[in-house]
């Protein structure tokens, strides 16, 4: 029973001590919300400044850009650094979330480019993700894999409160956007073969990336509220039926990602003003209730 109560206080100390561990980490600035998305979002941070952090889990993808954004101290994270050099396969998830943690943010916004597999999210729009299903192999997705047993519920990875604020912001934006969708999450970094995609079609999975997990799950296993929005860039390796609907390209990815980057941008602003650092209105911070069962 010592034991338990010992492991248990050892996790809430490495979940909620930031201050602590900041210190240990070297940590000298906060931050309330994290972001991670690509590097056109810099752009969004006034007065910002650099900070290199080491974790527990080794180094995040970049040294993080803390600074302001609609009034909130926010950290920004370019998932596959800034020159855009780490590929989805080996961005360090476990260090990117431990950086944004241990720097004090309790929320994550998080920008993805997106595959549809369904007809009705086009290219251009928005998605919220509600749920992923996970089909990468051979990445670091836990932080319980030594000496202590924890089953962290995943049953809603997103933070619903999030998704919803996301939902009204982008109606008064007049974006069109999906409210939920799977992300289901290949390991890339290839595109799908045709076969392939169809069969992600027939799950009735609605869109695709390579990014989404283990980020989501690391950050619930952190007790974090974790917003994904996905902005679907194009109908993966083609729609069925449809021959001038054309495979995926990377060319198409960034031309569709730019058009739609600054809707991105104000949008994260304005999420940025709203959400309350108190978490009231979700139970993200309650990931861990009863997930230790080492004693
Ligand atoms: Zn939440």
């Amino acid at each position: 029973m010592a034991s338990l109560l010992f492991k248990k206080a050892e996790l809430y100390y490495h979940v909620l001590c930031a201050d602590r561990r900041k210190a240990r980490l070297g940590i000298t600035m906060d931050a309330e919300i994290g972001i991670i998305g690509g590097s056109g979002f810099y752009s969004l941070l006034d007065g910002s400044e650099n900070v290199t952090v080491e974790t527990d889990f080794g180094k995040p993808s970049d040294s993080l850009a803390v600074g302001m954004i609609g009034g909130r101290r926010v950290a920004f994270l370019p998932r596959h650094g800034r020159g855009h050099n780490i590929p989805p396969q080996k961005v360090p998830y476990r260090a990117n979330i431990a950086a944004l943690a241990g720097l004090g943010a309790k929320r994550i916004i998080a920008t993805a480019a997106v595959g549809s597999l369904k007809e009705e999210y086009k290219p251009g729009e928005f998605v919220l993700f509600d749920q992923f299903v996970n089909m990468t192999y051979g990445r670091q997705d836990t932080y319980f894999d030594k000496n202590l047993v924890a089953h962290v519920g995943m049953a809603e990875p997103y933070c619903e409160s999030m998704r919803k604020s996301a939902s009204r912001i982008m109606d008064e934006m007049d974006i069109a956007y999906h409210g939920n969708g799977t992300a289901l999450v290949i390991n890339g970094p290839r595109f799908s073969s045709k076969a392939e995609s169809r069969f992600f079609s027939s799950q009735g999975f609605e869109t695709i990336n390579m990014t989404q997990y283990p980020e989501v799950a690391l950050a619930r296993e952190k007790a974090l509220c974790y917003l994904g929005i996905g902005i679907i860039t194009d109908y993966d390796a083609g729609l069925e039926g449809r021959k001038e609907v054309k495979p995926v390209t990377v060319g198409e990815i960034n031309r569709v990602f730019g058009q739609s980057i600054e809707k991105a941008k104000e949008l994260i602003t304005k999420l940025a003003k709203e959400v309350s650092v108190q978490r009231s209105d979700c139970r993200c911070a309650e990931s861990l209730d009863g997930a230790v069962i080492t004693h």
